[in-house]
């Protein structure tokens, strides 16, 4: 089901206009597109803002009436002629296949034109790349094909040579920070805060308010145990790291210490964390460079290994991950 059905975000309407134009001016035929993106930045409500426009029966110029049996029937998800596929975590078996030619060839009205939503497809699978290239070059089916996926995504090109693309674009981080600033209340946080939430969040404005609201407390506990590393025991690091959050708490550590490293450069203007530079001043006391390279190395294999090896054993490796921290980090020599 695709959520937030409502919602609309400024920076995804100059997208909205410029691809139903080009569904415009290509007469409303058979086209299949493609919208790439590198962050979060809403791509289902803009591709489900395009279906509505697409089925609406009341649309003016760009609007959609959002009232009429095809709006309320693709706000529902039970539209007979739309067809989502979340491939977000998941990759797209047989099974979707044969509802894909069952809503193609199979289905009563045939002569109804049809779209298929993939989100987030990756087209890793040679016969299904193949099959979805098929109806691609059969024109007799009436159905547009949206794909979204994230930028650096590999596409065969004889898939690719056959779609229209569109890109998100990215947003700098004024535009995002006035965003936030109009759209919520965000008086218990700093100007430095907030922008440190949006690099974090790789400019995604949607993630950063996520970060902001549901996990900040978490970051401040983590500063919070950095700045008292000198007290705490190993037993004291390993408790507060082997938790629900262990993944969240090691993607921050990596971007502390590949700040704390530029920070040893006098690169301050580039940091992710531009609101903990007393953290760095204290790190200075006792890190070298070359300690800060191993353990920048440790941290994210520790991550690498966690997140791919299936089974593996967790408390051993944050053990010997706390143990090495720990040694290269009051190695003074
Ligand atoms: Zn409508």
């Amino acid at each position: 089901m695709i959520k937030k059905k409502s919602i609309w975000y400024p920076w995804l309407t100059k997208l909205y206009k410029n691809i139903i134009n080009f569904y415009k001016k290509k007469n409303y035929k058979n086209i299949n597109i493609i919208i790439k993106y590198k962050c979060n930045l809403g791509i289902n409500i803009l591709i489900l803002k395009l279906i509505k426009w697409i089925y609406c029966l009341y649309k003016n110029n760009y609007n959609i009436c959002n009232k009429c049996l095809n709006c309320n029937l693709i706000n529902k998800n039970s539209h007979p002629n739309f067809y989502y596929i979340n491939c977000l975590n998941k990759k797209i078996d047989i099974s979707y296949i044969r509802k894909i030619n069952y809503l193609l060839v199979n289905s009563l009205n045939i002569s109804v034109f049809k779209i298929i939503y993939f989100r987030d497809f990756i087209f890793d699978n040679f016969y299904i790349n193949n099959f979805l290239l098929k109806y691609m070059e059969e024109s007799s089916y009436k159905f547009m094909f949206i794909f979204s996926c994230f930028d650096n995504t590999n596409i065969p090109f004889n898939i690719l040579s056959r779609l229209y693309k569109f890109k998100i674009n990215y947003l700098s981080e004024k535009k995002i920070f006035n965003w936030l600033i109009n759209n919520y209340n965000l008086n218990n946080f700093s100007y430095k805060s907030i922008i440190s939430s949006i690099r974090l969040s790789n400019n995604s404005p949607l993630s950063s308010i996520k970060l902001l609201n549901n996990f900040w407390y978490l970051r401040l506990t983590l500063l919070n145990n950095l700045i008292n590393i000198h007290k705490m025991t190993i037993i004291n690091i390993i408790n507060f790291l082997d938790n629900d959050y262990l993944i969240i708490n090691l993607y921050w550590l990596s971007t502390i210490f590949i700040d704390f490293i530029k920070f040893k450069f006098n690169n301050i203007k580039n940091l992710f964390n531009i609101d903990v530079i007393y953290l760095f001043n204290y790190f200075n006391n006792f890190l070298n460079i070359n300690n800060s390279y191993l353990i920048l190395n440790k941290i994210i294999c520790l991550n690498n290994n966690i997140k791919n090896i299936f089974n593996i054993n967790k408390n051993i490796l944050i053990y010997e991950f706390v143990c090495y921290f720990y040694t290269k980090f009051f190695d003074k020599g």
